[in-house]
């Protein structure tokens, strides 16, 4: 397949913001993906060269761009930059320049999915001497054979920053418009599926579930998709949850209190601690312990000790537990905040000794999974009931959430007070009957903590300092997640980071470091970057605004810490903000 199809359904894509309408382009297009290309395609479609699951990344700076567009174009890197700067994207740039290179040398030959795939697949492992140099003449070989758009759209993936708009749910329908025969019509002009009666309807409601059901248990819709397209939902029916793959977890709402929280899940409601520590996932099979983040990254090797606690401490031979790892002082017996075991994740080495100095408590709150039984679509409360039978309480070691079930507002009160005086976060809201959705924020699992206290937000974009701040990143402005899953600009803050290395807390030197590979575009002394770094702001007050793109704005924002835990994907939503918004008015 030639890589100038896939830069069609990317435009194609890119030209419309109908869910409807992008579902049928990429279902057209999958029909006539061959096979053996379907994973490529399918990865390639989300801008990614490896799965979600698999933390390589590609590693390719926009100042490599600009040397690999340079090479590919002929032209000096100055001119490069001074181009972007005019037209303010470097794919389009890239595009221009190669372009008229090409108009002149007459080349010809065109890419193929096969050749970009398999090249962006060899950036990671390209270091050490000269690779700086390697990488970027690989690039700009591609550039130099992709035709229309297609520099562009190479760019983009490149740079980790396409976005065509591929959303989970867009690719699940188009996997089942293309592959599983639902009895549809898609009008057009209408932007509307129509169904011949309620029969179909429903039938075509079991499809894309059947889809939804393989997607969850293997996090993977290649392989979803080329088991459509081989054995239909008999097929997929049989893709099962694997022990050592991770799975995505279910995210909560919020509420501003707990009457609403309770409300929201129905009476009698489950409550927890919602503990202030990480969200860790272990799988035990057998002997092997493995532990991923809720970014799925595989952190077995950090924590030997919670390794340890769950093969002494659980009586299951096989299983999966949703889990909150909280740190607590080896003095006091205290539970200590997230930041002073965050640094746990990260550490390679001495770890034996950082787990003495950073000891954690297991909090399990879920099972997903019992001696070869999923447990995905069982109700919570009888999940409950096999958890407190699989999980040994060993305080300071692992222990079941705590947990009431009550539909007394005034007990569920109590109990949030309780959690707050032991040093948690809130509670957590749950409904007994609530099935586990992975990867979905959804309604019956709903979090109560202090509202208008702090936002994970993502850095879009920046301004250079200037007098004894030029050379740093000073001036930051973040953005919420929107309903669609776009970045919704918020505020703009400065305070918080510090000058000095020596003061406590993050520098703005730190900060323009961890900016600096993800710069995208720059205009004077202003900076866009890729979103990708989180800041918990603590601020004194929402305020409807419209100078920003989510309606609000923050007032007195300040940085409290970076949050390298959280995906940009993670950070406060827009509803989130709206129920803070309303509660604060006091409506
Ligand atoms: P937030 O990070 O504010 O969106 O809140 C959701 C997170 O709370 C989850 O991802 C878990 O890491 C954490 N959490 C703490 N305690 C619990 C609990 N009892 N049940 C579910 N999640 C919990």
């Amino acid at each position: 397949m030639h890589y100038s199809d896939l830069v069609t359904v990317y435009e194609a894509l890119e030209a419309t913001s109908k869910r409807l309408e992008k579902t049928h382009v990429l279902s057209e297009f999958l029909q006539t993906v061959p096979e053996n290309e379907l994973e490529k395609v399918i990865l390639l479609l989300r801008g990614r060269a490896f799965p979600p699951w698999d933390k390589r990344t590609l590693g390719f700076s926009s100042k490599l761009a600009v040397k690999a567009v340079a090479v590919a174009s002929g032209e000096s890197e100055k001119t490069v930059t001074e181009s972007w700067k005019k037209e303010g994207d470097l794919g389009k740039v890239a595009v221009l320049l190669v372009g008229k290179k090409k108009q002149a040398t007459l080349v010809s030959q065109d890419l193929t999915v096969r050749e970009v795939f398999e090249t962006l697949q060899k950036l990671p492992g390209m270091e050490g001497l000269g690779s700086t140099d390697r990488k970027t003449k690989t690039i700009a070989a591609l550039l130099g054979h992709a035709t229309g758009n297609g520099a562009m759209f190479l760019l983009r993936t490149v740079l980790e920053t396409l976005r065509v708009g591929v959303a989970d749910g867009t690719l699940r329908d188009a996997i089942t418009w293309a592959y599983l025969q639902p009895q549809i019509n898609y009008n057009m002009e209408k932007n509307d599926i129509e169904f011949a009666d309620d029969s179909s309807r429903e039938d075509y409601n079991k499809l894309t579930e059947a889809v939804q059901k393989a997607y969850d248990r293997c996090n993977d819709f290649s392989h979803v998709a080329v088991t459509a397209k081989e054995g239909g939902t008999a097929a997929l029916g049989k893709i099962a949850l694997e022990l050592g793959t991770p799975i995505r977890v279910m995210l909560a709402q919020r509420e501003a209190t707990v009457e609403a929280g309770m409300a929201r899940v129905g009476a009698p409601a489950a409550l927890e601690y919602k503990y202030d520590g990480f969200r860790m996932q272990v799988h035990k099979d057998g002997s092997k312990v493995t532990i991923f983040t809720r970014r799925l990254e595989n952190v077995t090797m950090q924590f030997p000790d919670v390794v340890d606690a769950v093969k002494a401490h659980v009586t299951a031979k096989t299983c999966l537990l949703d889990c909150e790892a909280v740190g607590y002082d080896a003095a006091t017996g205290k539970y200590t905040a997230f930041q002073q075991i965050s640094q746990r994740i990260r550490r390679k080495y001495d770890i034996d000794k950082l787990k003495k100095k950073l000891p954690i408590e297991l909090n399990v709150f879920d099972i997903l999974y019992l001696e070869g039984e999923e447990l995905l679509d069982m109700p919570f409360s009888e999940r409950r009931k096999k958890l407190e039978k699989t999980v040994k309480n060993v305080p300071k070691a692992i222990v079941c959430s705590s947990y009431i079930v009550t539909d007394s507002v005034a007990e569920g009160e109590k109990f949030y007070k309780a959690a707050l005086a032991a040093g948690n976060e809130g509670v957590m809201c749950k409904a007994l009957d609530g099935l586990y959705k992975p990867g979905s924020r959804v309604g019956h699992m709903v979090k109560v903590k202090p509202v208008l206290d702090t936002m994970d937000l993502v850095v879009v974009a920046a301004e250079w300092g200037e007098g004894k701040r030029s050379g740093w990143l000073t001036s930051f402005t973040v953005a919420c997640k929107g309903d669609e899953g776009d970045f919704l600009t918020i505020g703009k803050v400065g305070t918080g980071l510090k000058e000095l290395e020596q003061e406590d807390g993050v520098t703005f030197n730190q900060v323009t470091e961890l900016l600096k590979p993800h710069l995208l575009s720059e205009d004077g002394r202003d900076v866009v970057v890729k979103p990708q770094i989180v800041f918990e702001l603590a601020f004194e007050e929402i305020q409807a605004s419209p100078s920003y793109e989510s309606g609000y704005a923050l007032r007195f924002p300040r940085v409290l810490r970076v949050r390298d835990d959280r995906d940009p994907e993670e950070i406060t939503t827009l509803e989130e903000v709206r129920v803070a918004y309303e509660h604060q008015r006091g409506r």
